[in-house]
């Protein structure tokens, strides 16, 4: 292990960064610290504890919902930007499946701080804080990933039930989450204008789920809906108006995904300069050789490059309530790839204890690689990123 957890408000210095965020950034190194994985045990129980025991899911949620988040005139939709990718660095720092599970814990609920009735926000909203419950947000489909708006389940009107139909594949959380924000469409004909979020239990009659096992630790699966019935009062938002809630939605979240990759490659990077001080060939230490410092100063370089990127756009949605399309796909796209990067050159650098099984670099070089395809690949930011330039 190197040196200790160092916070993105001391990259990003004051301009992009509120007292608060430093009182958070401080309570996260302590928690880093905590280890909180190891003292934890099981997935579930990790889950749960992120919410009962560290109260981080305060922060995905608003002031008016019970949250932490304190901001836009009492907006009751706004979540503070700042605070998650703070949290979430410092997550994908110690514990990259605290991380993936905080961040779905973020997706299956925003739609309903955003859209849902007072009823859903009551009975939903306190049991997500709390983590008596733990959300999931169901959109992907074998035939509809990048292309979401071709997703083919049905949601039929059957007096005061809708009748579910479809498959879901790739779903994070499966496993543990007590419900789905799931969006299917209730009007194929009219395309993406007829997709409708819905609010699915884990124990609804005609919902069948799936592990997906993966290369890294991460809850995932596939969900089965046949004949599912879900009474019109789990809709979310108005019918037709579920793309743009799950839009809407990863909008909100896409920067902290660039936070989270910070966080592993700054792991990656302490673990190398610890190694590369302590490892000798040829009679000194691997630190001693130039070429070895030479990609430490890329590694470091690229971090911070990715770090700034991410608390740019946070500040920008934060303080200026602006998309910032253009700024967060930057930051979602530059801090994963680079993350990809210098998680490689840690592993080079550990030479072969950095492919042994479970040595950290080792975790960080699979657990790294979906973050360049979730919440939008890096093929995708880079279509935004053109799209803003050539408007
Ligand atoms: C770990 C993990 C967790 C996930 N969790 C969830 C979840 O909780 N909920 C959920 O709904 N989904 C989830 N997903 C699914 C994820 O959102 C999709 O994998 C992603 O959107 C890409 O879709 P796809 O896998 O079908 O790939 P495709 O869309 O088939 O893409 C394949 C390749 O083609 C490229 N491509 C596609 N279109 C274009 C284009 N127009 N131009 C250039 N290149 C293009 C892509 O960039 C990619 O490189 C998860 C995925 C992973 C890996």
């Amino acid at each position: 292990m190197g040196p200790r957890f160092v916070s993105l408000t001391s990259v990003a210095l004051g301009g992009f960064f509120e007292e608060r965020h430093h009182s958070l950034a401080g309570a996260m190194s302590s928690f880093v610290d905590a280890l909180p994985d190891a003292e934890h045990g099981d997935i579930e129980s990790l889950g749960r504890a992120l919410g009962s025991v560290h109260g981080l899911y305060s922060y995905l949620l608003p002031e008016s919902a019970g949250g932490a988040a304190v901001g836009r005139g009492g907006s009751k939709s706004y979540v503070d930007i700042r605070s998650l990718v703070l949290i979430r660095e410092a997550l994908g720092y110690c514990s990259p499946v605290a991380d993936a599970i905080f961040a779905v814990q973020g997706l299956g609920s925003y739609p309903i701080v955003l859209s849902g009735s007072d009823e859903q926000r009551e009975r939903y909203l306190p049991a997500v804080l709390s983590g008596d419950r733990i959300g999931a947000f169901a959109l992907t489909e074998t035939e509809a990933g990048s292309d979401v708006a071709s997703l083919r389940t049905v949601a039929v009107a059957d007096g005061d039930d809708w009748v579910l139909d479809g498959d879901k594949t790739l779903i994070s959380n499966v496993g543990i989450a007590d419900h789905y924000v799931l969006f299917a469409n209730a009007d194929p004909e009219k395309g993406r204008k007829g997709i409708t979020a819905f609010i699915v239990e884990r124990d609804a009659d005609g919902l069948h789920t799936e592990q997906q096992p993966m290369s890294i630790e991460h809850p995932i699966g596939s969900l089965r809906l046949r004949a599912c019935r879900v009474p019109d009062s789990q809709r979310v938002g108005a019918v037709g108006e579920g793309f743009k809630i799950a839009m809407q939605t990863l909008e909100t979240f896409r920067v902290t995904v660039g936070a989270a990759a910070n966080g592993m490659a700054a792991a990656a990077l302490d673990d190398s300069i610890g190694h590369v001080r302590q490892r000798v060939q040829f009679g000194k230490s691997l630190g001693e050789q130039q070429i070895v410092q030479a990609y430490l100063a890329d590694m470091a370089t690229e971090l911070d490059a990715g770090r700034l990127l991410v608390a740019r756009a946070a500040y920008e949605k934060d303080v200026r309530g602006e998309r910032a399309a253009r700024e967060v796909a930057m930051a979602k796209m530059f801090a994963t790839e680079a993350a990809q990067r210098i998680i490689d050159r840690a592993v080079q650098l550990h030479g072969g204890r950095g492919v042994l099984r479970n040595t950290r670099v080792e975790a960080l070089y699979r657990g790294i690689r979906p973050l360049r395809i979730y919440e939008g690949t890096t093929e995708i930011q880079k279509l935004i990123i053109a799209k803003t330039l050539l408007r």
